[in-house]
């Protein structure tokens, strides 16, 4: 029997692999994916969010614990535990030596990638090259993988590990993580979730940005089986991609950046929402959801030639046309309604100094909704248009975990049993999102639980006394 047996295949379960190895268990990890499918939705990441109290190699400036945590409090409406937020943030200052050692490289932050060269450290090669890493390391290590092998059923009693199965398949062990992600690949489950708008089911038209893989079987199944939930099933980490993105695995250049430098409207051709809020960093993430929020789930984010060049561009070109009202018909759009939007936010336009990499005074007058930051005129032909979809990255309902990222049952810790990664996110991320943040609950989380499952399985009298205690 191993000591620890890791379920999943990304970041989370890789950082949980790799520390409860270090810490001298015998570790095998359950991959549900094929070897080329492995890592989850960790292979499409680009960077993680890090404190810092002064510069520091790929990190610009500072970005010290309280600005970190009042960003997270700000984007998420207060729906966090500060403890085990402030614990993630901790963390985030400390892990790049570790994962260095891992064989994880950083790069300075891409252009087009705003305001992220304080916050963000990006890895080199993406997160194909971080998940890569970490499982040459793994095998290096002596860490026992298992791909293609989905878990559909785990063995617990009063809270305690026994052993997982998949197919005919029995893994025991003296301790286990759960590092198997959200629900957002279960498209039955979203549909549950989101339910009927016009007598149609809303989330047939999400796409997934992510892994395929990642369908919360053991999450429901922990959640049936007594274990405590956080969250809410239609919270998540909500992109507006290109409607044209494929059904999963679409990754980033899927996703449509120029909201801010535009506006974006529906199928009536009316905007419904502010399109220049905030940063786009804290608000990509919503605007999933927003376009979710929308007859036939469905928007269009339109631009002028002013904006070109300063947003990452999307794999698909858009429509161009050197008319609003060509646009319109390529885009499928009623002419003169769009043209009648565009000319009542053109004259709200108020002027100011425009400056995208500030909040800048560049706002609408009169206008609902407004637009805060960053509002020109659309008036500089070619104008360019992008039909979206929503795309869901990752879904926030997970279980509940205490510091020691223990599996709770009726407000019990479990004893063997811990969480990392999107399946336990929810605890910190109730709602919205901060760029970057996903790798930094499931670095810090991923540790905590490696650790603790290998004391747990190596110390194991005195853990289920603690646990009790
Ligand atoms: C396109 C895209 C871009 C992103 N960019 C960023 C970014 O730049 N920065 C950031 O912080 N976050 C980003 N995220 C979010 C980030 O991916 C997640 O927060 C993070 O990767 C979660 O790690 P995880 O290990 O919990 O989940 P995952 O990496 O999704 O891993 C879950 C693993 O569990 C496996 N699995 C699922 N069910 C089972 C089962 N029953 N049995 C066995 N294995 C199972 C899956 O195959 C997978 O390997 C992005 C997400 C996407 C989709």
């Amino acid at each position: 029997m191993v000591d620890v047996l890791v379920i999943g295949g990304g970041n989370a379960a890789l950082c949980a692999a790799l520390t409860a190895r270090e810490a001298g268990a015998t570790v095998q990890l359950l991959e549900a994916a094929p070897r080329a499918w492995r890592g989850g939705n960790s292979m499409h990441t680009r960077n993680l969010r890090c404190m810092h109290d002064a510069p520091q190699d790929v990190l610009a400036e500072a970005y010290p614990e309280e600005e970190f945590w009042q960003d997270l409090r700000k984007v998420t409406g207060g729906r966090t535990d500060e403890a085990l937020a402030r614990l993630v943030i901790r963390a985030s200052a400390t892990c790049r030596p570790w994962m260095r050692r891992h064989g994880v490289h950083f790069q300075p932050p891409l252009s087009g990638t705003l305001q992220l060269a304080r916050t963000n450290a990006f890895f080199l090669g993406g997160g194909k090259a971080l998940v890569n890493a970490y499982y040459r390391s793994a095998g290096a290590l002596g860490v026992d993988v298992q791909y293609e092998t989905p878990v559909d059923r785990l063995e617990t009693e009063g809270g305690r590990f026994i052993a997982a199965g998949s197919g005919a398949r029995r893994f025991e062990a003296r301790a286990c993580v759960v590092a198997s992600g959200g629900f957002e690949s279960n498209r039955d489950w979203l549909r549950q979730a989101w339910g009927q708008a016009d007598g149609e089911w809303v989330a047939d038209r999400f796409l997934i940005r992510g892994t395929r893989y990642n369908q919360g079987v053991l999450l429901r199944q922990l959640i049936e089986a007594g274990a405590d939930a956080v969250g809410d099933a239609t919270q998540a980490h909500m992109v507006a991609v290109d409607a044209r993105a494929p059904l999963y695995d679409g990754g980033i250049c899927t996703r449509i950046d120029c909201v801010s430098l535009g506006i974006v409207v529906n199928v009536h051709a009316r905007r419904f929402a502010d399109e220049g809020e905030d940063f786009w960093p804290k608000r990509y993430a919503l605007w999933g959801r927003l376009v979710a929020q929308q007859p036939r789930q469905a928007a269009y984010s339109i631009i002028d030639a002013k904006a070109a060049g300063r947003f990452m561009p999307p794999v698909f070109p858009g429509a161009e046309a050197d008319t609003l009202p060509a646009l319109a018909r390529q885009l499928g759009l009623d002419e003169s309604a769009l043209v009648q939007t565009v000319a009542a936010y053109n004259a709200a336009c108020r002027g100011g100094r425009f400056d995208h990499a500030v909040l800048d005074d560049c706002a609408t007058a009169d206008l609902q909704p407004p637009k805060s930051h960053w509002a020109r005129p659309l008036d500089t032909p070619p104008y360019r248009g992008y039909a979206l979809a929503p795309g869901v990255t990752f879904t926030y309902l997970g279980l509940k975990v205490d510091a020691r990222a223990s599996v709770h049952f009726a407000g019990r810790p479990s004893p063997n049993l811990f969480a990392a990664g999107e399946i336990m996110a929810g605890n910190v991320l109730g709602q919205g999102y901060t760029a970057g943040v996903g790798m930094s609950i499931g670095t810090a989380f991923g540790r905590i639980a490696g650790a603790m499952a290998a004391r747990a399985a190596t110390q194991p009298v005195r853990e289920v006394a603690d646990a009790r205690a």
